[in-house]
């Protein structure tokens, strides 16, 4: 199968930005969506938009911390389209801080979202992937993993350690599974409201009013990864503002 319509797709963090437009871009290329996230009144209203367009979609309150829960929403593919051709782990926390202040429990949400959350994805959906003989893994890395910079030092080292473990997965799952990494830069979205340094905080919100780019424009490289002949793999794509140094 190649090309996104049809395909069911599953994503976690879809309540706002990259999840959102990549939920939106890839309805209105006919996939059928299954949406992620906790706020599930975000979630319904996006999937309410997307069926008033025409498109397909159903929901699931979905804390990547609950292995529980990403079992539920891969699960509900299956119960709802009877299969699931592709997992975007998208959902991700960005509580940036100097080491020097150790904040450790922002250190732990963002092992438990961006690292824990993405292998509890892989535990529910390896499973279904090897029994159809098909399958593909999306994960939202970031650019904050090649440019490493003061501040990011755990975020990076979520972020790339997911890299690393994409690879494996890549080499380890044969010919019939893909998995493709996608890095964004610096795009307009919530992530900031994750910041629990204000002044973190207030400094990243600058710079993405100033440089930042559409969301968009991520679900349209994830749209690419998707769309390619189920021979083609995608391994990884960066997506960053031209204006990003
Ligand atoms: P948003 O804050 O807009 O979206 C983050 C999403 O993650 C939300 O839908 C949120 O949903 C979800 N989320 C957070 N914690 C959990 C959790 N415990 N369980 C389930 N869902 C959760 O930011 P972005 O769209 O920017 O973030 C999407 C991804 O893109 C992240 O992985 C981020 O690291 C990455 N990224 C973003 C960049 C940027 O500049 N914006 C740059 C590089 C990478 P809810 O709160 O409803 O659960």
């Amino acid at each position: 199968m190649s090309g996104v319509n049809g395909k069911v797709v599953a994503i976690t963090g879809a309540s706002s930005g990259i999840g959102e437009a990549t939920s939106l871009l890839l309805a209105e290329r006919g996939a059928r969506l299954v949406l992620g996230a906790r706020r599930s009144d975000r979630l319904e209203t996006l999937t309410a938009r997307i069926s008033e367009a025409g498109g397909e979609a159903v929901h699931a309150r979905t804390d990547v911390k609950r292995r529980d829960q990403v079992e539920g929403l891969v699960a509900l593919a299956g119960i709802r389209y009877g299969r699931l051709d592709v997992l975007i782990s998208n959902a991700g926390v960005a509580p940036n801080s100097l080491l020097d202040d150790l904040r450790v429990e922002d250190w732990e949400e963002m092992i438990d979202v961006n690292i824990k959350g993405v292998l509890y994805g892989i535990a529910a959906a390896l499973p279904v992937f090897r029994q159809q003989g098909a399958g593909h893994f999306v994960n939202i890395l970031s650019t904050a993993g090649f440019k490493i910079l003061p501040t990011m030092a755990v975020y990076a080292g979520t972020k790339n350690a997911v890299r690393t473990i994409s690879e494996a997965l890549r080499q380890e799952a044969g010919d019939k599974l893909r998995v493709s990494t996608i890095s964004p830069g610096f795009v307009s979205t919530d992530l900031a409201s994750s910041m629990t340094n204000q002044e973190i905080r207030s400094q990243t919100l600058a710079r993405m009013e100033q440089i930042a780019i559409s969301p968009d424009a991520i679900a349209r490289a994830i749209a690419f990864a998707i769309e390619q002949p189920a021979d083609v793999d995608v391994g990884e794509i960066v997506v960053r503002p031209t204006a990003q140094g």
